[in-house]
């Protein structure tokens, strides 16, 4: 075959929406000279039978970006490829049931609000003129979203297609990549039954195959990708009479489509019948066991209809449109769509492989996929994103996702896919796979656990007699069993001891001739010296927040290196990303434990149960130790803010030394209780104060900045440039005169009527006893005093700009006591 490309800058396998739309944004950032390999012809996975539904409504500020992206494009990209679609922005209604669903609705509202999208509170009385065929009679209200609509999925993959074959883009269908080999300089070959293409970067688009895709990477460092596959099925209705003479009425339009959240479908006009695609929680995963294995090919193929599954919520749908009632169904579409643990899409880098990608498992590709494309052209090209994109980032999952982890997770997310994710609820499947050495001893003192990659940690301790149910934690409010106790555990911190098993905490060893200087050229600031500890933090070349971590310094070339739970496979290629020759980077987070210790009584609880260690050792110093006889290392740090130390030891040792600290007095104290005691220190939490939406100057890291030093680290150049110019936004601590909620991350900031900034964390100072957030703000206001309002569900507070220093102890005389 003459025209077959041997070479390509990018090969893209899978020609579904998603990948096509990464070709179409390659080649608008000028990679033109891409390739996608489909093995049948574009469409044949999920795409071709998908509804085809484009909301944009989300309550992730990244997953929102992406679909309202999606809408802006879709609502061009005919004129802009000269490819006629049918693209109808008919608008959503979605049904609240209850106050809190309400809240919900009013949350997503203000955040589309900042981004430029129109939504709107109606009453159910304006929804019935609106939609006259609803039932309203029991709902609390209705969320109007202008911008919500549907497209053909197949027209709008060929139009991103032609487009990126207008640019010079190249399609090869019915030509299955059946594999890859990485070269020693990083690049690839990728094979296939009509040649070879030899690439730089490679992207696993492939739906619903990625993981078998993902299988060839793992000789390069790869893992198997999480994901699973859900049977989801629409039906297609019988043409309605009044439904046809209403659209005539209005001018050809179509009826909004319907949200029933609450009862878990959506209500789409489907030419003049309707289209109901319901997500039932007695759901049907496939292709899971060794007797359903997954066919080498389904390209354009269906499952049977399987109407027992949704027939309650068909009945219930009925009755929500009486209008139903009066036709059949015309035909029923059963397809396979993949999902992660999570329900959200995998895109970035691939974890552990150098110059390769994931853009897979889409839940809701059609609707996602327009700004997938911006996304992963982005990542691409740049090695970053416009948009702080962790909420899909492949590195949120490691080693805990087995196959039974994702099947089960699958099912809870499709089961419960419109569900409110209220802050202090956690879901229940597929728990406990990874437990901390004392996991025992901390669930039998009263541990309400919850799950941080995968380890279980403590998010508050219960007395007997508290409700730990999960229908308790199903509100917006900072009330609930959990508030009493976490109080009681901050002042435990605050006059006593307080203990926190921190398993998962990530830790790295990183070691080597040259290993400091490595260290120089990659972190903003400087390093510690040998037996003291540091925060570092990484910026991306824009001088964006790439990530914190603790650097704790053994000798001039030998560190541990401490970090997020969360950030572990980030991290670590934070780290390994051009790691020199002869310096060793190893991952050591399950070998070790790591307990938070923290109180005025703290020195003494040690003394009592008798230490070897010198506890007058200063503020970020850190000895080998051995407490009540058992070895350990003493970390003098508190991110709780008080005198204290964290306490590092294997496995093995934890359980003795975990034993004799609450055994000597100290209470237990979980993560609601850390969070709380953080925010009153203005401590920075990852991904949600720290994240590459902001540069380092913008959040207020400023003293961890040395432009003056030699080393040429990544954003030293936009930093310099940044701090000659001034920041656009600045980080501020807010007291804010709160109702029953604290504001969550991404409430919107006012002042004088207009949107000035965000909130990156909130919560209650139970030692200060006030709600506070962090936000992002114009940097002209942030000065102390300045007044704002905070959207906060829909209702709005007072908001006040406190001084840059920690609420409390702004001295730190308490932590260097
Ligand atoms: C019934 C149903 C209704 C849905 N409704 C909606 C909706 O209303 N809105 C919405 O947003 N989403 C909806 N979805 C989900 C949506 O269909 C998917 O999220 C989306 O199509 C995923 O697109 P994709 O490009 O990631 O994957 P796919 O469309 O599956 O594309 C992957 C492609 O990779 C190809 N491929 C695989 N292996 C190879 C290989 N080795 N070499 C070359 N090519 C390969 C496949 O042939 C396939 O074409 C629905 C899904 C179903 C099942």
């Amino acid at each position: 075959m003459s025209d077959f490309p041997t070479k390509a800058r990018v090969v893209i396998i899978g020609g579904g929406v998603v990948g096509a739309s990464t070709l179409y944004h390659l080649a608008k950032k000028g990679w033109t000279d891409c390739v996608l390999l489909e093995k049948n012809e574009l469409t044949a996975g999920s795409t071709w039978h998908a509804a085809g539904n484009v909301p944009t409504f989300s309550t992730s500020w990244a997953i929102m970006n992406m679909q309202r992206y999606s809408t802006e494009l879709y609502a061009r990209l005919g004129e802009e490829v000269d490819y006629p679609m049918n693209y109808h922005q008919s608008g959503s209604i979605r049904l609240a049931h209850t106050k809190e669903r309400m809240q919900e609705f009013q949350r997503a509202m203000s955040m589309g609000r900042y981004q430029g999208i129109k939504m709107e509170m109606w009453t159910p009385e304006e929804a019935k003129e609106k939609y006259p065929f609803l039932e309203t009679h029991d709902l609390a209200g209705v969320l109007f979203d202008p911008s919500d609509g549907d497209i053909d999925p197949a027209q709008l993959t060929q139009a991103l297609a032609k487009g990126a074959r207008d640019m010079g883009a190249k399609i090869i269908r019915f030509c299955p990549a059946q594999g890859v080999t990485q070269h020693e300089d990083g690049t690839w070959t990728v094979h296939t039954e009509k040649g070879d293409i030899a690439c730089e970067k490679v992207v696993n688009a492939a739906g619903y195959y990625a993981q078998r895709v993902g299988e060839w990477f793992k000789p390069y460092g790869g893992r198997t990708v999480p994901m699973m596959v859900m049977s989801h099925q629409y039906l297609l209705t019988e043409q309605i009479p009044e439904v046809e003479a209403w659209s005539k009425a209005n001018g050809g339009k179509k009826l909004p489509l319907i949200r029933d959240v609450d009862v878990s479908y959506y209500l789409r006009q489907e030419k003049h019948g309707y289209n109901l695609g319901p997500y039932e929680p007695n759901c049907r995963a496939h292709w899971e066991t060794d007797a359903d294995p997954m066919p080498d090919d389904f390209s354009f193929q269906l499952w049977n209809d399987d109407l027992d599954r949704i027939e309650d919520i068909v009945a219930d749908a009925m009755e929500r449109v009486p209008l139903m009632q009066t036709s059949g169904v015309s035909s029923v579409i059963n397809g396979p769509i993949p999902y992660a643990p999570d329900g959200l899409p995998l895109m970035g880098p691939m974890p552990g492989v150098k110059n390769a990608f994931e853009a897979c498992v889409f839940t809701f590709g059609i609707a996602q996929g327009g700004g997938a494309g911006k996304v992963m052209a982005e990542w691409i090209i740049d090695g970053a994103t416009e948009w702080d994109m962790w909420a899909v980032d492949p590195r949120r999952y490691t080693d805990y996702t087995d196959h039974d982890y994702c099947v089960k997770k699958g099912m809870e997310v499709y089961g419960n896919e419109y569900a409110m994710h209220f802050p202090q609820h956690e879901w229940p499947a597929a728990r406990d796979k990874k437990l901390s050495p004392v996991h025992g001893a901390v669930v039998a003192k009263g541990g309400v656990m919850g799950a941080f990659n995968g380890w279980e940690r403590a998010n508050w301790f219960a007395k007997d007699g508290d409700d730990t149910s999960l229908e308790a934690t199903h509100t917006w409010g900072r009330s609930g069993p959990w508030e009493a106790r976490v109080k009681e555990e901050c002042e435990a911190v605050r006059d006593g001891v307080g203990v926190l098993d921190l398993p998962g905490f990530s830790r790295f060893n990183l070691e080597g001739e040259g290993a400091a200087e490595y260290l120089r050229g990659k972190i903003t600031g400087g390093l510690p010296k040998a037996g003291r500890m540091n925060l570092v933090y990484f910026a991306d070349d824009r001088g964006r927040i790439l990530t914190e971590m603790s650097c704790m310094r053994h000798a001039e070339d030998h560190f541990t290196m401490i970090t997020a739970g969360a950030a572990q496979w980030h991290d670590f290629e934070v780290l390994k990303n051009d790691l020199p020759a002869g310096i060793s980077l190893t991952d050591h987070t399950t070998e070790f434990g790591t307990m938070i210790v923290a109180g005025p009584k703290t020195r003494a609880l040690f003394e009592a149960l008798g230490v070897e260690a010198d506890l007058s050792l200063g503020w970020l110093s850190h000895q080998d130790a051995t407490v009540a006889g058992t070895p350990c290392r003493l970390v003098r740090v508190s991110f709780a803010g008080e005198l204290g130390w964290e306490v590092h030891c294997t496995n093995q040792n934890q359980p003795a030394l975990y034993a004799a600290i609450t055994e000597a007095g100290a209470v237990p104290f979980g993560m609601y209780a850390l969070n709380s005691l953080r925010l009153e220190k203005g401590y920075r939490a990852w991904k949600g104060d720290l994240s590459t939406d902001y540069s380092m100057l913008e959040g207020g890291l400023d003293r961890f900045v040395k432009l003056d030093k030699p080393q040429d680290f990544p954003g030293k150049a936009a930093l310099f440039a940044e701090k000659q110019q001034g920041v656009a936004k600045r980080f501020v601590t807010l007291i804010v005169e709160a109702g029953e909620c604290d504001a969550p991350y991404m409430s919107c900031l006012s002042y004088g009527g207009e949107i000035v900034g965000e909130t990156t964390s909130g919560g209650w100072g139970h030692r200060v006893n006030a709600s506070i957030a962090y936000g992002m703000i114009r940097a002209d206001l942030a000065v102390p005093g300045t007044e704002l309002s905070v959207d906060i569900y829909g209702e709005s507070f007072r908001a006040v700009v406190q001084e840059d220093q920690p609420l409390w102890d702004p001295e730190n005389a308490r932590i260097r006591a």
